[in-house]
């Protein structure tokens, strides 16, 4: 009987182990880090909490989660990915109200500047427009943290966001303005320009590859500082917030 008990505590222990690593570690997962939500999931599940008055992010953390555990730590992570987003960052023209770019999933695609490595990102493409035509605005509330000159990313700048994401916006054309660390901006604030800056150690080389903004989003773990995640459906989701820009003068 003892020896049962003794079992059956283990038992216990081994899964009360596996769910706390599992949490622990939730954030770092490629599964998490992938957030394939797949074509419309977000948009769908969005809805249905609108509908139902249920927490749209424990409705996520339920249906994404493999094993089936309502899981606490999951949904805090999609709270503050997603909640701290509040418009897509690119405006779309107040005349037509479109939206003019493009831009697909190559979350983890190869690439070779500056060494193997895979894309931690999305680039969202502009049509046949010069650099300097679209105007990038800040999708959260937040910090500037930083600012300036990156060899891969060219002009970029980052913004804190309150939960602690961090949000990178690369190869900008210019800036909106003299923007100073630890300045703070709200969504929708003009930061600066899509632009083809970047690929060099020196400063202000542009044209080497097209135009386009390179917008990376990282968190903070609790066993590492910076983990990138993948923006694309997260930046498909937010086309239902789009900001309008007068294109007219540009
Ligand atoms: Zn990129």
């Amino acid at each position: 009987m003892i020896k049962r008990i003794l079992c059956l505590v283990m038992v216990v222990a081994v899964i009360s182990l596996s769910v706390y690593l599992l949490s622990e570690s939730v954030g770092q997962s490629t599964d998490f880090r992938d957030m394939d939500f797949g074509e419309g999931r977000l948009e769908k599940l969005y809805d249905f909490s609108k509908n139902s008055h249920l927490d749209f992010y424990q409705l996520l953390a339920t249906s994404m989660f493999r094993v089936n555990i309502p899981n606490k730590k999951l949904e805090e992570l999609y709270r503050m990915v997603l909640g701290d987003f509040k418009c897509f960052p690119i405006p779309a023209d107040q005349k037509t109200g479109k939206l003019e770019v493009a831009y697909e999933n190559s979350w983890k695609e190869q690439r070779s500047y500056g060494g193997e490595r895979v894309h931690e990102g999305c680039d969202i493409m502009g049509t046949n427009r010069p650099s300097g035509y679209y105007p990038v605005i800040s999708v959260s509330d937040g910090v500037v943290e930083k600012i300036g000159w990156l060899k891969l990313g060219g002009w970029r700048i980052g913004i804190r966001s309150k939960s602690g994401v961090y949000f990178y916006y690369a190869h900008l054309n210019d800036y909106f303005k003299k923007f100073k660390e630890g300045e703070e901006v709200k969504a929708g604030q003009i930061l600066g320009f899509m632009g083809d800056s970047g690929y060099s150690e020196v400063e202000g080389t542009t044209g080497n590859f097209p135009s386009h903004l390179h917008f990376g989003v990282y968190i903070r773990t609790d066993l590492s500082d910076e983990v990138s995640i993948n923006p694309y459906y997260i930046l498909k989701f937010y086309e239902k917030d789009l900001v309008y820009y007068s294109y007219i003068n540009r």
